[in-house]
């Protein structure tokens, strides 16, 4: 769900139709034409990059990390070397753009991005981040299994100071954390975060507080510590996806530790979910959040493949598609009420339950708003306030304003002030995600405003085609919040920026 970095965007997909029909509508110029025809190179590399992350995810035995690390690497440096190629930089340079369409007008955009980005940073730094973060993983499992922050604190400052210098060389108007969120938002920054942040916290409290006060608060829900059979969550989640028009042709799910989903073509996207012991909801809304992210990618129009517009635009389009399925559809109550007979067949403990309690008592465990210390099992109004606390510790890091070494106090100290509860360890606080690990600084924001998008989404998708409590239970309910989806954000791809 959001335990990994849970989408990893592709730019381009593959294409088994006619490419000239695909040529003739939409890429005319000819410049663009030989652009696109050099750039399959990049993309076919990228597609196999793809694959070989979710294998390694999902299949890899233990000890094949070191040599796949290794091909990985060679795989990179060529498409860095394509990417830089000097043919391809001066047709990219030479064509005229006022001559261009919106999708071509698209390609050099991002194509510029990409470019400028890798010209910027000497492939030295890119080394050493790539090998630094290698590491940092290491250390940060190892930290948290010991439940101590200072065993990962100096490969947090070296990932910092990196990342500095990444900022520097890029170069940015305002605030040098500008620079790392414009890498998974392009755009977004300091300025705009901060006003998002302000506005939504103290609301956000009010509304906490107003929850903690009323009678139908429960600080905990008999369902979360039921067990269940994994075989039947297994067959449960196949029905829900059946339920979504899931095309099983060209998408299929597996498992692995932290549910992600993987790009490698329009034909071909990869979802994964997980199973615990107990608290089925976690499958559930891992299954059905991921199954969010793989519809985008399935639903791009399929003449952008191979091409820079051929996948999401951003992370935070992204898991606005993501929090729409898992947050808007699936802890709705009509579609709970759907799947009551599956839910029964988890176990007789939770049949005993269900058949006392009904919908309400499944639709209440789905719901339940109270503060937590870690954000990945977040309510939908406490996790924003877990976010807001990174990005604060992200910013200031950054900045200079804060060490690494001092994170511990700080995340405590910003945790009680946001949601009045105070980690007992390392473990359960500071220690808990593995972004900052992989050097992903920049990357949290983009969860809040997924989830804030994906409220836009369901008001303008209620406004044109009926509620989602009526979609859900029509008979062609979904196909129509799928087609609506489709028509206003998946077809275009990566054509238009995300703002
Ligand atoms: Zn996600």
């Amino acid at each position: 769900m959001h335990g990994q970095l849970c989408v990893k965007i592709g730019h381009c997909q593959h294409n088994i139709y006619n490419n000239s029909y695909r040529l003739f509508f939409m890429f005319t110029n000819p410049i663009i034409l030989q652009i696109l025809d050099h750039y399959k190179k990049i993309w076919a590399i990228e597609k196999l990059k793809a694959l070989s992350s979710w294998d390694l995810e999902v299949y890899m035995p233990e000890n094949g990390a070191y040599f796949r690390g290794k091909a990985m690497g060679i795989l990179g440096a060529m498409q860095q070397q394509l990417l830089l190629d000097n043919n391809f930089l001066s047709l990219i340079k030479n064509v005229q753009t006022d001559k261009l369409n919106i999708y071509e007008k698209a390609v050099i955009r991002n194509l510029n991005r990409v470019i400028e980005k890798n010209q910027k940073i000497p492939s030295k730094l890119l080394e050493e981040i790539e090998e630094t973060t290698n590491q940092a993983q290491i250390e940060w499992r190892k930290a948290r299994e010991n439940n101590n922050f200072q065993q990962f604190a100096p490969h947090l400052k070296k990932i910092v100071k990196l990342l500095k210098q990444k900022t520097e060389l890029i170069g940015y108007k305002n605030h040098p954390y500008d620079v790392l969120l414009d890498e998974y938002e392009q755009d977004l920054t300091v300025a705009k975060l901060d006003i998002f942040f302000n506005e939504i916290e103290q609301p956000l409290k009010n509304l906490l507080d107003y929850i903690k006060k009323s009678d139908k608060y429960i600080e905990s829900h008999p369902l979360e510590n039921l067990k269940y059979d994994k075989g039947k969550m297994r067959k449960f989640n196949s029905r829900v996806l059946a339920y979504l028009k899931a095309d099983t042709t060209r998408l299929r799910i597996d498992e692995s530790t932290h549910p992600f989903t993987e790009n490698i073509s329009v034909d071909d996207v990869r979802i994964t979910t997980r199973y615990t012991d107990t608290n089925f909801q976690n499958s559930l809304t891992s299954t059905i959040h991921e199954y969010g992210h793989a519809l985008y990618e399935l639903q791009v129009n399929r003449n952008l493949t191979e091409t820079p517009l051929g996948g999401g635009i951003s992370l935070g389009i992204h898991e606005s598609q993501s929090r729409f399925f898992e947050n808007m559809i699936g802890r709705n109550k009509a579609f709970l009420n759907i799947f009551l007979q599956d839910i029964k067949a988890l176990s007789p403990e939770i049949a005993k339950y269900v058949e006392k309690e009904g919908v309400e008592g499944v639709y209440k465990y789905f719901n339940m708003v109270k503060p937590s210390f870690i954000r990945v099992q977040a309510d939908e109004i406490t996790y924003h306030l877990h976010i807001k606390l990174r990005y604060q510790i992200e910013k200031d890091l950054i900045q200079g304003n804060i060490e690494a070494e001092d994170l511990p106090a700080i995340w405590n100290e910003t945790m009680e002030r946001l949601l009045g509860i105070k980690p007992k360890s390392d473990f359960e606080g500071v220690l808990q995600d593995v972004h900052w690990s992989l050097g992903a600084i920049g990357y949290f924001p983009t969860y809040s405003i997924g989830s804030f998008n994906s409220g836009l989404i369901k008001y303008e998708l209620e406004k044109s085609i009926g509620t989602l409590e009526h979609l859900i239970v029509q008979e062609t309910g979904i196909e129509k919040i799928e087609s609506f989806l489709k028509d206003k954000i998946h077809k275009y791809g990566s054509t238009y920026t995300p703002e």
